[in-house]
């Protein structure tokens, strides 16, 4: 990993960083034995396979073989280079990096987005400044104060005020020396085509920052003070700002959300803070479009259970439907808040307080088949007999669709009893849909429990490896943990591991404790710069291995990995012999077979 940082420094870093801190910011990792275990953010899977280890601060995925240590953690998710990785961390445990003011962390490999990030930082706090402090933002406080916003409120989201000028924002991102082209770029000023000048887009407008899921400010939404349009404008996407892969309030809502193990899903900004005022502070928004797979997966990574609470319109009331699917699909267990006919969060609130929002929004969603029977139901006359007959075959498909049986008989017995219609007719009636749709590959619910699959096949394919194989694995895994074996192996093999890569890996271990280091995986990892080698080496660290190794079982080990060639060498000799033998050429055929006794002695 090239970098210009002090070989102390990274090491100062790597020991004052909890790995487990860091991976739980995106993953919600569960203790089990040793090691955390969570979904892997790096593949898709339903059942975690991505497990952390505490004492040795590194990660491997047994799903798609990712691994390595909390540098190569963040590089890979953020997609960073090892720079700006090592800035972030160093940050989080109050490190200086010396580098600092001459190079931003940022310039290595992209100097653009880091001028992006930092415009949107610097603007944002001199929006608020402008709110809290200066006289223009009078206007905008009474409207924020009389719409039930605290100061807590305010500064908890930041929220700030842009004033009703043209050029406020472009002045002060120019005197701080920022590029304006690049700025309009960042979707935060506007260039006029007539004249080549530019202009603030947002004007007179309250303003919210958007943050990514880390809580850098990415991008702005701003609300009009009064009348106009539109009433809400926000920023463009753009490099930083990608919104399908943006939640909301999510690094605010973190906590909350690990220890109530649970996420609000809201339409909007405004709902998030709405809700965070009534004391719900799980709660995070998708920004103004449909929910995405990806959001859902980041949900998914950070807690099972969501609530879903959009506005009780009839959009409002599809976009739920859709989103209830999208998360449904990515693993999470869905229940639907309901409001009465019209509202939004924000107008419920204010409308009937805090309490009952808690209590009779929140508190009492549905589940959501409730809600699936709920929404068939809408618009349609019951009373009329084919709008009845159409009715509960929708419900029919949805509970065939429900994976346990227990409930699937709940509702049908529920049906049956609210329309007087025997149980047997609608259980046959079920069953022919089940069977339809089974046949159509449409039941999710059938892929749901056989997640199991793809991990029994890893294991299975582990094991039909070849002895001298698995040898050369545990005898690395050994290695990474004693120097003593490390000595031993390098004196016996040296370099002469049968496979490529595990040369390759021996020979790192050999230098790292030739240099006088102590045993220690993660430090290991900080030298490999291949990624491939790095996903081995952090799989071995991760096996199960008896650390109490007999010398015998040692020099076993050892012996399958120099046996190897020889066997090699006597099957060749073997067909050499069989060969022979086809041309009636006895006399070599006797001394090949002279030499394979020899050599097979040699084998003990
Ligand atoms: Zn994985």
């Amino acid at each position: 990993m090239g970098n210009r940082i002090p070989e102390e420094t990274i090491e100062e870093i790597r020991n004052k960083v909890d790995i487990v801190d860091v991976i739980s910011e995106y993953i919600q990792l569960k203790k089990q034995g040793r090691n955390y275990f969570g979904l892997c953010p790096f593949h898709g899977e339903k059942t975690p396979s991505f497990s952390v280890s505490a004492d040795k601060q590194i990660y491997h995925c047994f799903g798609c073989g990712a691994g390595g240590n909390v540098f190569s953690f963040l590089m890979n998710i953020e997609n960073c280079s090892f720079m700006e990785a090592a800035a972030t961390l160093a940050e989080k445990v109050h490190i200086n990096l010396p580098i600092q003011n001459e190079v931003s962390p940022f310039s290595e490999k992209s100097p653009d987005y880091a001028e992006m990030f930092r415009a949107h930082d610097l603007l944002q706090k001199f929006y608020h400044h402008l709110l809290v402090n200066t006289k223009e933002g009078t206007v905008a406080t009474k409207y924020l104060q009389q719409r039930g916003f605290t100061e807590e409120v305010i500064n908890r989201f930041k929220i700030g005020y842009a004033p009703n000028t043209w050029d406020v924002a472009s002045r002060f991102l120019e005197k701080r020396g920022f590029n304006l082209h690049e700025m309009a770029k960042a979707g935060l000023i506007v260039r006029k085509d007539s004249d080549g000048t530019y202009f603030d887009r947002f004007r007179d407008r309250i303003m919210f920052p958007i943050w990514d899921n880390q809580g850098r400010t990415i991008a702005f939404g701003g609300r009009i003070l009064y009348e106009g349009e539109p009433k809400y404008l926000n920023s463009p996407e753009t490099k930083i700002f990608n919104k399908s892969k943006t939640l909301y309030g999510l690094h605010l809502a973190r906590p909350e959300i690990r220890k109530k193990q649970q996420v609000i899903l809201f339409e909007g900004y405004v709902d998030v803070i709405a809700a965070h005022r009534a004391g719900v502070e799980n709660g995070v928004a998708s920004l103004g479009t449909s929910l995405t797979d990806e959001q859902a997966n980041i949900i998914r990574r950070n807690a099972e259970n969501v609530t879903i609470c959009y506005d009780s319109d009839s959009a409002g009331i599809n976009a739920a439907y859709r989103a209830a699917s999208v998360l449904t699909n990515a693993g999470c267990t869905v229940r639907v808040s309901k409001m009465p006919e019209g509202f939004d969060p924000d107008d419920y609130i204010r409308t009937y307080g805090y309490e009952s929002f808690q209590n009779n929004v929140i508190g009492t969603s549905l589940t959501l088949m409730a809600f699936k029977i709920e929404f068939l139901r809408r618009g349609k006359n019951l009373q009329d007999e084919g709008e009845l007959v159409a009715y509960i075959e929708e419900v029919l498909k949805e509970i065939s669709l429900l994976p346990k049986a227990v409930e699937r008989d709940r509702y049908l017995r529920a049906l049956s009893e609210e329309f007087s219609i025997s149980l047997d007719a609608l259980k046959s009636e079920q069953y022919q849909i089940y069977r339809k749709l089974r046949k159509n590959k449409d039941i999710s619910a059938f892929n749901r429990n056989n997640n199991n699959n793809y991990t029994k096949k890893i294991v299975a394919k582990k094991k039909l490896l070849p002895a001298y194989y698995n040898a050369e694995r545990i005898l690395l895994a050994h290695m990474l943990r004693s120097e003593d074996i490390t000595i031993k192996v390098k004196e016996q093999i040296g370099c002469s591991f049968n496979i490529d890569v595990h040369n390759a890996i021996a020979l790192f271990v050999y230098g790292y404790f030739e240099e006088g280091n102590a045993p220690d995986v993660g430090a290991i990892l900080q030298r490999i710069e291949d990624e491939q080698l790095r996903r081995i080496v952090s799989e071995l660290a991760m096996l199960n291995i008896n650390i109490n190794i007999s010398d015998e079982e040692l020099s076993d080990y050892i012996k399958q990995v120099l046996n190897y060639p020889k066997w090699l060498k006597i099957k060749d000799i073997e067909t050499e012999k069989l060969e022979a033998l086809k041309q009636q050429d006895i006399i070599t055929a006797a001394q090949l077979a002279k030499k394979i006794i020899e050599l097979k002695k040699n084998l003990k």
